[in-house]
């Protein structure tokens, strides 16, 4: 059985880009005939808010998407808030450290940053981790243990990694990218890279949609998948929806959330039809339910180029919506 998920994060609303996303793993996933689980990412609980997560659940489904499992429905794989899940996290960082796959790491911000000028590191994060406190002694990590709590860092292996990704192609990685990466936090909240494995492996997700912003993430994941000797899924890294000023949308552009195209008086098919067209799998942005577009669904046609949620075609969304 082919299966999906949403993972959002309740720190923002829901914006077309958010939405894009989701309409596209619904489809490839209602197009399958498989089944998708709701995952609410909020494990970084000073920053996620319960209200936003209800509203993200309702804003999805004013646009026509559903799922089988989530935390409003239950399901055999919960819970599906990643808040409830802690022991899980904690079992396999057990594991990991069992494995000795991780190790502590004392490094300041201050620390970090004076690398910050190293040339290469994931984008998203800037430089890689140069691998300080994997090289401690045993008696220099006492010492370090006695006046700071450490985050754990796991140990990236000196290797190569490549998959095929059903959306962008096949894609490699060179040994080191992104170096070590943190697991847990030293305040104690587990990072998001081993969260994601772990729930996905365990609600049993055989295949990723999700934003090119987090390719970059999928080695240090697949890395993860085999220490913890899970199977990893497939992967489909589609390209982000920008901004007007070609900035990846984010809470700022306040006046692209589904809460406010609602507002605005913009039907849901409209946005369906939109974010459709732009992806390639409608010839006009035309009103349509997501419904509709499940049977002439394709991978192969949703676009490899960003698109540009420029303020013409947002314009053009509200006349549509205010002439239909
Ligand atoms: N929670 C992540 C986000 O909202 C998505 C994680 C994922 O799809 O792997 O960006």
């Amino acid at each position: 059985m082919i299966r999906g998920r949403f993972a959002p994060t309740p720190s923002g609303r829901l914006h077309v880009g958010n939405a894009r996303t989701a309409l596209l793993a619904w489809l490839q996933i209602r197009h399958a005939g498989g089944q998708i689980a709701l995952r609410m990412e909020d494990i970084d609980k000073p920053r996620s808010r319960p209200e936003l997560a209800e509203q993200i659940v309702r804003d999805m489904r004013w646009l026509g998407l559903d799922w089988d499992e989530g935390p409003d429905i239950g399901g055999p794989c919960g819970p599906y808030e990643q808040s409830e899940r802690g022991s899980s996290y904690e079992a396999a960082l057990a594991r990991l450290v069992a494995d000795g796959h991780v190790y502590p790491c004392y490094c300041s911000r201050a620390e970090l940053a004076a690398v910050a000028s190293a040339p290469h590191g994931l984008a998203s994060e800037g430089p890689a981790y140069p691998g300080t406190c994997r090289k401690l002694t045993a008696g220099e990590r006492a010492q370090r243990a006695a006046v700071k709590t450490p985050s754990l860092r796991f140990a990236m292996p000196d290797r190569t990694y490549s998959f095929d990704d059903l959306a962008a192609g096949r894609q490699q990685f060179a040994a080191g990218t992104g170096g070590d990466f943190i697991v847990r936090r030293a305040d104690g909240i587990v990072a998001y890279q081993l969260a994601v494995v772990v729930d996905d492996a365990a609600m049993g997700i055989t295949d990723v949609l999700r934003g090119w912003d987090l390719l970059d993430s999928t080695p240090r994941q697949l890395a993860l998948y085999e220490a913890l000797g899970l199977p990893a899924p497939r992967f489909a890294h589609v390209p982000l929806l920008c901004g007007p000023d070609g900035s990846r949308l984010a809470k700022r552009h306040d006046s692209l959330s589904l809460e406010a195209l609602r507002g605005a008086g913009i039907a849901p098919e409209r946005i369906v039809g939109w974010l459709a067209h732009v992806s390639g799998l409608l010839d006009r942005p035309e009103p349509i339910a997501a419904s509709e577009l499940i049977a002439g669904f394709e991978l192969g046609r949703v676009s490899r180029e960003p698109v540009i949620a420029s303020d013409d075609l947002l314009k053009l969304l509200r006349t549509a919506s205010t002439s239909s």
